[in-house]
C-alpha cells in the first residue's frame, strides 16, 4: 500500500494496529516515543505507521469510518514541533518547562455552585493548522506524567564506548532504562564485566 499517498484511512485499519482505544498511559508513552524518534533517520514503514498510530491517538471520531491522515510534511512538523518541546522537559526533573506558545481562549462567566458565584471559564482554541494542532494535543498528554521524563542512560546498542542510548521516557521509580531491551544490555554488561575480573 503505498501509504505516503493515502490521506485518509478506515477506520478499521487503526483498529489493524492494535490502537482503536488505547489508554492515557499508552497514549503518552507513545507521543513521548514518537518525539523521540529522529524522524529524518525512520525508515518509510516505520513513518508510515506512526502516520496511521496517530490517527489513534488523538482518537477516531466515533460516526465516522475514515479518518484523515496527516501528509508526510505535516507529520514532520508535527514531530519536530513536539520534539522541541517534550526536550525542553527531559532530564529537567521538576524544573522543566516548555512554553507551548499563545493559545487563544475564550473567556466567560459561569455560575460555579462549589463556590456558589459567578467564576471565570474558558475554553482554549485550538490552532486549526492540523500538525499545530496534532503536537499540541500530543503536548498537552504530558499532562498525564506522574513522573519527570528521562533520557535513557544505558549504553548505546553497537556504539561507541560512552555512547548513551539518549531514547526519552516517562519516569517511574525503579525505571532506569527507556526499554527492556536497554536493562538487559547493561546487565549483561555488567555481567561480563564482573567475569573479567
Ligand atoms: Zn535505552
Amino acid at each position: 500500500m503505498a501509504t505516503t499517498q493515502a490521506h485518509s484511512v478506515a477506520v478499521r485499519g487503526v483498529r489493524r494496529v492494535g490502537m482503536r482505544f488505547p489508554s492515557t498511559r499508552q497514549r503518552l508513552e507513545w507521543a513521548v516515543r514518537f518525539a523521540s524518534d529522529d524522524w529524518g533517520a525512520l525508515p518509510p514503514e516505520a513513518r508510515a505507521s506512526y502516520r496511521v498510530e496517530l490517527a489513534a491517538i488523538l482518537g477516531a471520531p466515533a460516526k465516522r469510518r475514515r479518518v484523515r491522515l496527516l501528509t508526510d510534511a505535516e507529520m514532520q512538523e508535527t514531530h519536530n514541533r513536539l520534539a522541541a518541546w517534550v526536550g525542553q522537559l527531559v532530564d529537567k526533573g521538576e524544573h522543566g518547562k516548555a512554553s507551548l506558545g499563545r493559545l487563544h481562549a475564550e473567556y466567560r462567566l459561569e455560575w460555579n455552585r462549589e463556590r456558589g458565584t459567578y467564576a471565570l471559564g474558558f475554553d482554549f482554541e485550538f490552532p486549526r493548522h492540523p500538525a499545530q494542532r496534532a503536537a499540541l494535543r500530543l503536548a498537552l498528554l504530558m499532562g498525564h506524567a506522574r513522573h519527570p521524563l528521562k533520557s535513557c542512560g544505558a549504553p548505546k546498542a553497537g556504539g561507541k564506548p560512552g555512547e548513551r542510548c539518549g531514547r526519552w521516557f516517562v519516569g517511574r521509580p525503579n525505571r532506569y532504562y527507556c526499554s527492556l531491551t536497554c536493562a538487559s544490555r547493561v546487565t549483561t554488561r555488567r555481567a561480563r564485566l564482573r567475569g573479567r575480573k
